[in-house]
């Protein structure tokens, strides 16, 4: 269990940290004070648990796995490689895919969001 302390009343609390962190190292976060209910910015390096498993693809024995990231908003999805964790922007034709069923459309995405395939 993490612990903040908060740099008002000084009184620690358990941080219940629910999110799924996609990122790796140092992040910030505006917390509030479980005891006094002020906010302040809370500083924290998400912990990486290792695990390994084969990444064919960076030993030359598969292609690229690309897979979209579950990004907010949607304009920020990445395709994420899920064996090496690779990414490139996705090209129209994977925005296309990932677009289906949700409310947004190909013309909400920025220009320079969609890779260039030559
Ligand atoms: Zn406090
Ligand atoms: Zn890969």
């Amino acid at each position: 269990m993490t612990k903040a302390k908060c740099p008002y009343c000084k009184k620690e609390y358990e941080l219940d940290l629910t999110n799924d962190y996609n990122v790796f190292g140092e992040c910030y976060e505006i917390e509030e004070c479980a005891h006094c209910g002020k906010e302040f910015m809370l500083s924290f390096i998400v912990d990486i648990t290792t695990d390994s498993q084969p990444a064919l693809c960076l030993i030359g024995e598969s292609e690229h796995k690309y897979e979209p990231t579950t990004t907010v908003p949607i304009m920020c999805t990445r395709m994420c490689c899920t064996m090496c964790g690779a990414e490139h922007l996705p090209t129209r034709a994977e925005w296309l895919k990932i677009l289906e069923n949700k409310e947004e459309t190909i013309a909400d995405i920025p220009e320079g969001r969609i890779r260039e395939v030559k």
